[in-house]
């Protein structure tokens, strides 16, 4: 069943339009045609069976005709990630969201040396993942600023669990509330960072184990503890 991400409302009889994207991909690549059943949904009104109603080169529209899943409640667990090289940090987006995260905030720390974020990018990953992984929302991705900006704004009440290698931190311990995790860079968090890390006191520091791992496998092994720990 194809799964696809819409902006529009979607209710009993609504009309909607396909992006071109999605157009091409059900056309040409799909080869659907009009009256085949496609899935949408818009991370607001649930899922819905929908039938496809007119198709032609590089346009689409649907007709939302069942709803088959109502909008859940949804995962309530923050990633805050130092921007990696493109295609690892495309990987955690992808990874993240098929994860559960909520939102996702690149930022930029001590020692961070990729250059820009293309968020539509990031935005188009999410949401093919998002449609992969049968979630009913695309996770809100936040445009990358500096580590201590986001750390001055961070809620006072959500736990910021900083993934911590070769550090004595004690074992993750069950918590309740409303959570996020932070992961470094390749080469760590530099001195400046850990500094106003410890001046936070929402921040839990944690451990992965004894290992290094690669930034990308700490933000999914991290991401995967917490859920396990009832956290998000
Ligand atoms: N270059 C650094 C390692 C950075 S690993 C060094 O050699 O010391 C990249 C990020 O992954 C770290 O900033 C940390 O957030 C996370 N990480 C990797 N291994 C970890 C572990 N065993 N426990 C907790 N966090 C870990």
């Amino acid at each position: 069943m194809i799964r696809l991400h819409v902006e529009a409302d979607l209710s009993a009889g609504a009309s909607v339009e396909a992006t071109e994207g999605q157009a091409h991909y059900l056309g040409g690549v799909m080869r659907r045609s009009i009256g085949d059943t496609v899935r949408l949904f818009n991370g607001r009104d649930g899922e819905w069976d929908s039938r496809i109603a007119t198709l032609s080169r590089g346009k689409a529209g649907f007709t939302a005709a069942t709803l088959v899943r109502p909008q859940a409640g949804d995962e309530d667990l923050w990633l805050m990630f130092a921007v990696l090289k493109r295609d690892t940090t495309d990987l955690v987006v992808q990874k993240a969201t098929e994860l559960g995260v909520s939102v996702l905030i690149p930022v930029f720390t001590e020692r961070t040396n990729a250059g820009r974020v293309n968020l539509d990018r990031l935005r188009a990953i999410a949401i093919e993942a998002s449609e992969q992984s049968e979630r009913l929302t695309v996770p809100d991705i936040r445009p990358v600023r500096q580590l201590h900006d986001n750390l001055a704004e961070w809620p006072a009440g959500r736990s910021l669990f900083v993934a911590l290698e070769r550090a004595d931190t004690q074992k993750l311990t069950p918590s309740s509330g409303p959570a996020g995790l932070l992961i470094g860079p390749e080469g760590g968090f530099g001195p400046r960072d850990l500094m106003v890390l410890d001046r936070c006191r929402f921040v839990r520091p944690i451990s992965l184990g004894p290992r290094i791992l690669r930034a990308e496998t700490a933000a999914i092994a991290g991401l995967a503890l917490l859920q396990a720990s009832g956290c998000g």
